[in-house]
């Protein structure tokens, strides 16, 4: 039986680390709130939707796009009619989200001081730079991370760059994260471990499997681990590595 050998490990930020989700979704809340003249709280959301997948390509992405959006699609919505001092309410949102130290989500620390003794651990992450950078160093885990990596796209390429950089062999390395599309798949395509933990779930880890059972998942061919929670990670790379 062939073990493999693992020496590095990458984490998703945002909705693995650390909650992200539910402060866009707050402030979208918020947004819809303020067009509620001009438009029901469903279509103001999808029109600011819209208006952000507009814009990811002259943007990219993380909340300082997300801001410029809002305003934009406040904007449209409003047909100009929108006051500045409303325009304002929503820079400010912006900004309070950009401020907002980064909330652990259960078990990371934990978990990260642990994997830190015997592994290489990366913050693989996307987003603006200068907030990625900022979230990392204000969230009190940093130390445990030998590279903090912000990328503009979490496709194979990036990844595959970011490995050889490091003198990373794909096969042994194992990508953790809460979006199979752009942490998962990719890592996958190159021959590394995929390790799915759904944001959602991290709720409810009382709902983990009883047999707390280790399972993996395929997807167009793509075999990967899926996790309720980050404290299974630990348990998995040990299973991994045959111990
Ligand atoms: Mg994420």
């Amino acid at each position: 039986l062939e073990v493999p050998l693992i020496r590095a490990l990458g984490f998703d930020a945002d909705d693995t680390l650390w909650h992200n989700e539910d402060h866009f979704a707050a402030t979208e809340d918020a947004f819809a709130d303020l067009l509620s003249r001009w438009a029901t709280p469903e279509d103001a959301k999808e029109a600011l939707l819209a208006t952000e997948t507009q814009n990811l390509e002259l943007f990219g992405y993380g909340v300082k796009s997300f801001t410029l959006s809002m305003i934009e699609a406040a904007m449209e919505l409003s047909g100009g009619a929108i006051e500045a001092s409303d325009l304002v309410m929503l820079l400010e949102r912006g900004k309070a989200m950009l401020a907002r130290p980064a909330e652990l989500l259960p078990g990371v620390e934990q978990v990260l001081s642990e994997l830190a003794k015997h592994y290489f651990l990366i913050v693989i992450t996307k987003g603006d730079l200068h907030h990625q950078e900022r979230k990392v160093q204000m969230s009190g885990v940093a130390h445990f991370f030998n590279a903090i990596e912000v990328i503009s796209e979490k496709d194979p390429n990036s990844y595959a760059r970011l490995l050889d950089r490091h003198n990373i062999i794909p096969s042994e390395f194992v990508m953790i994260g809460n979006s199979v599309k752009s942490d998962v798949l990719p890592v996958v395509h190159l021959g590394g471990i995929g390790v799915h933990i759904p944001y959602t779930f991290t709720w409810a880890h009382e709902h983990a499997h009883p047999d707390h059972e280790l399972h993996t998942r395929n997807v167009d061919g793509a075999r990967y681990w899926e996790l309720d929670s980050i404290r299974e990670v630990p348990e998995l790379v040990q299973r991994l590595a045959g111990s």
